[in-house]
């Protein structure tokens, strides 16, 4: 990271929240660490540049070089999602998803999408998101004893409330999504079909998660979790789409678009085509698949009994604990997490009954199956004894000599040097 000889107390807290990040084993699901090169585009001059609009039709003279970094990052998204159309400019996921619900609804339109408490996510009709108070929100859940959507009961609650959008995606879903069971669905009671793929991008792009682009007429995503790139959002879509989608973006939900962010949607984008990429996406499925059973192993319940993906639910519930106790216990042994609500939780939200793990992150630093065998062993000591402070002090070490024998700094420049390879 670039140092500025200055006191100013934003970069102590920068260069601070490097050293966080380099010495706790991060298992937020949502979140990820990018490569040297990533960082680089975001600290451009592009940044100053004013581009409404779109290449060669903007609103501002002087746009030909942001053009051209526009077009290339949406050739590769295009490419690397086997999409026919996109549009790279949203700020973020939410953003993405509030362009893609102007561009196929009017509003008051009845949605039809997964429940907030079964892992859905805000932008999917929470009543105080725009989702929720602009249009009409249904929800499907995940069944009670497999803990899983269930496509038969997709299809009942759809014909019974015949959306005119069915919207598949989650923030805290551990299973494959099965698109095409969506589409027939969406097609059978003639709603268009909307993917949010936030979470899974980067599987999708990495080969090991099927693609939802053959079957969804939109799919929106984020590019900061698996897919390894900025903060920032992100749309792929039926050429037939493509009009409306470019003008609910800009003019519909945002002005002046982030140049310095599509140039680096644009190197990620071009990372996540490399073998080594497709390497990382297994890496990180692999490593949720050994978290998940080796946490089982030690007496922890897995929400739905294991994962396909990147992410896992834990049931604290049975070990006397919440997931607000379970992530505090966590953070004093420098393993960050969050507390989550599992399906039917009898909890709050502030409280939970679980608590979200993903691999995104440790994998992208290097972690293996035996380190995150080894990381699962700590956390089951201290989910099963939160207040025993030797054992506290133990883990902590343990987290040292994980975090100091992966350093996120050596990650990013050996990723540098697997691409130019
Ligand atoms: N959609 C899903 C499924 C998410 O999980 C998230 C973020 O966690 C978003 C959208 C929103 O992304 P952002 O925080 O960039 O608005």
């Amino acid at each position: 990271m670039q140092r500025f000889p200055s006191d100013d107390p934003v970069w102590q807290a920068v260069a601070q929240e490097g050293e966080r990040q380099e010495a706790h084993l991060e298992l937020i699901a949502s979140e990820n660490h990018t490569s040297a090169e990533v960082l680089a585009a975001l600290g451009t001059v592009l940044t100053d540049k004013y581009a409404e609009g779109y290449p060669g039709k903007r609103y501002y003279g002087g746009c030909e070089n942001v053009d051209r970094v526009e077009e290339l990052c949406l050739a590769r998204a295009r490419e690397l999602f086997g999409a026919e159309a996109a549009n790279v400019q949203p700020h973020s996921g939410t953003q993405a998803n509030v362009a893609a619900l102007m561009a196929l609804l009017e509003p008051k339109d009845r949605i039809l999408a997964l429940s907030l408490d079964h892992g859905g996510h805000l932008s999917h009709g929470h009543p105080k998101n725009f989702s929720g108070l602009f249009y009409e929100i249904h929800a499907y859940g995940v069944e009670k004893h497999s803990e899983r959507i269930d496509m038969d009961q997709v299809r009942a609650k759809a014909l019974a409330v015949r959306p005119k959008l069915l919207l598949a995606g989650a923030s805290a879903y551990s299973r494959y999504l099965d698109f095409q069971a969506f589409a027939a669905i969406a097609r059978e009671v003639g709603a268009v079909l909307m993917v949010d793929q936030a979470h899974i991008a980067g599987l999708v792009a990495g080969g090991v998660h099927p693609s939802p682009v053959p079957y969804a007429d939109v799919v929106t995503m984020t590019t900061h979790k698996t897919l390894r790139g900025p903060r920032g959002g992100l749309i792929v879509c039926k050429e037939a789409w493509l009009k409306k989608l470019n003008s609910a973006v800009f003019p519909g939900d945002q002005g002046g678009p982030f140049m310095h962010a599509i140039a680096a949607k644009a190197v990620a984008l071009r990372e996540a085509m490399s073998a080594e990429f497709k390497l990382y996406a297994r890496a990180v499925v692999d490593n949720a698949a050994a978290l998940a059973r080796t946490l089982s192993e030690r007496g922890l319940r897995i929400v739905s009994g294991g994962t396909d993906n990147h992410l896992m639910l834990v049931d604290v519930s049975g070990l006397g604990l919440n997931g607000a106790e379970a992530e505090s216990a966590l953070g004093a042994v420098n393993v960050t997490c969050n507390k989550n609500l599992i399906p039917y939780d009898a909890q709050p939200p502030m409280k939970t009954s679980g608590i979200r793990l993903g691999t995104a992150a440790v994998t992208s630093r290097g972690l293996g199956r035996a380190e995150i065998q080894r990381m699962a062993g700590v956390i089951a000591d201290v989910l099963h004894a939160p207040t025993d402070e030797a054992l506290q002090r133990r883990v902590r070490g343990v987290v040292r000599e994980l975090t100091e024998g992966f350093p996120i700094r050596a990650a990013r420049g050996a990723r540098q040097a697997a691409l130019r390879n």
